[in-house]
């Protein structure tokens, strides 16, 4: 028999993230829509008040979430530690989008929730969240509000979102599952059992930026004239959402590619490129040393 599934880890590894937020009284709404559904991990990012007393009164006795909340600059540290990051959005943006509605975005979460960092990301109260901070996303929700007026109120946002994941982690745990009986979309569920944990957004970030590179030295992708291209190289990715070990073969790759060009380029053979690496990684080894 499989251990016990601790679903209280699974809450604990939700967090939700609040980005560039205006109001402070919506910030302390969100929290108490995330205590009332049982989650306490808040990330700001880049608030414009905060702390301040006035999302203190609206927390009421959730003031406790709004003290242990983490502030950063950027979105990307924000879900640097994240193998599942989930967008928010009122709207549909420039290219198509994995989007999902309230409950399977609450079925993602569950699913990866016991073995990696989830983030629910929610936008500004006048515009959203940017393209931007949408493509570090693997997914967006859209709650299917009446059309008359789709946009909710922030803290209103929070609260659908957060009870639709508490009621799919409660489902889970009265029928002793983590796994859906029948999961809503074709897809594998990967959370469940996976050898590997999911690359964090801090790997994948940093397999996007060496991708680029390689891309570039190859005359492949022109940074002057670049289309589309590294947006869909994430949507592809974003897609598969490769675990550790995938994202580190994968960079692997790339770093062969890198070498082979570079024999290329400077003709030179592999022994020469071996001892200059050997050498670079001495002078590396002495530097570090000092
Ligand atoms: N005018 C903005 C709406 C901002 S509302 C826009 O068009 O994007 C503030 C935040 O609340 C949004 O960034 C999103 O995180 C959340 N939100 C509001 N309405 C939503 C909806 N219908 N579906 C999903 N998230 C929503």
């Amino acid at each position: 028999m499989s251990d016990p599934i601790d679903f209280q880890a699974c809450f604990d590894n939700v967090r939700i993230v609040l980005v560039n937020t205006s109001h402070p009284g919506n910030i302390g709404a969100a929290a108490r829509a995330m205590k009332n559904m049982g989650l306490s991990k808040l990330t700001l990012v880049d608030p414009e008040d905060f702390p301040s007393p006035v999302a203190n009164g609206r927390a009421v006795s959730a003031v406790n979430i709004l003290e242990a909340a983490t502030v950063t600059k950027t979105l990307e540290e924000a879900v640097a530690g994240c193998g599942l990051v989930i967008g928010t959005s009122a709207r549909i943006r420039s290219i198509p989008w994995p989007l999902i509605s309230p409950q399977q975005c609450a079925q993602h979460v569950a699913d990866d929730s016991r073995q990696n960092e989830v983030a629910l990301v929610f936008g500004r109260e006048d515009s959203g969240l940017t393209n931007e901070e949408l493509q570090l996303c693997h997914f967006h929700v859209n709650i299917p509000a009446d059309e008359k007026l789709s946009s909710l109120n922030l803290a209103a946002a929070v609260m659908v979102i957060s009870y639709e994941v508490r009621m799919e982690l409660l489902k889970r745990e009265a029928e002793g599952q983590l796994a859906p009986v029948a999961p809503v979309d074709e897809e594998i569920v990967e959370g469940v059992d996976w050898d590997v944990p999911k690359a964090t957004g801090k790997q994948v970030e940093a397999f996007y930026t060496h991708l680029e590179k390689t891309m570039i030295d190859l005359n492949f992708h022109d940074p002057a004239n670049p289309r589309l291209l590294m947006l869909r190289m994430r949507r592809l990715f974003g897609r598969i959402r490769p675990d550790q070990m995938e994202v580190s073969v994968l960079r692997g790759f790339l770093s062969h590619i890198d070498m082979l060009n570079e024999r290329a380029t400077r003709n030179i053979t592999v022994e020469q490129q071996r001892q200059e690496k050997r050498e670079a990684n001495l002078l590396k080894g002495q530097n570090d040393s000092e």
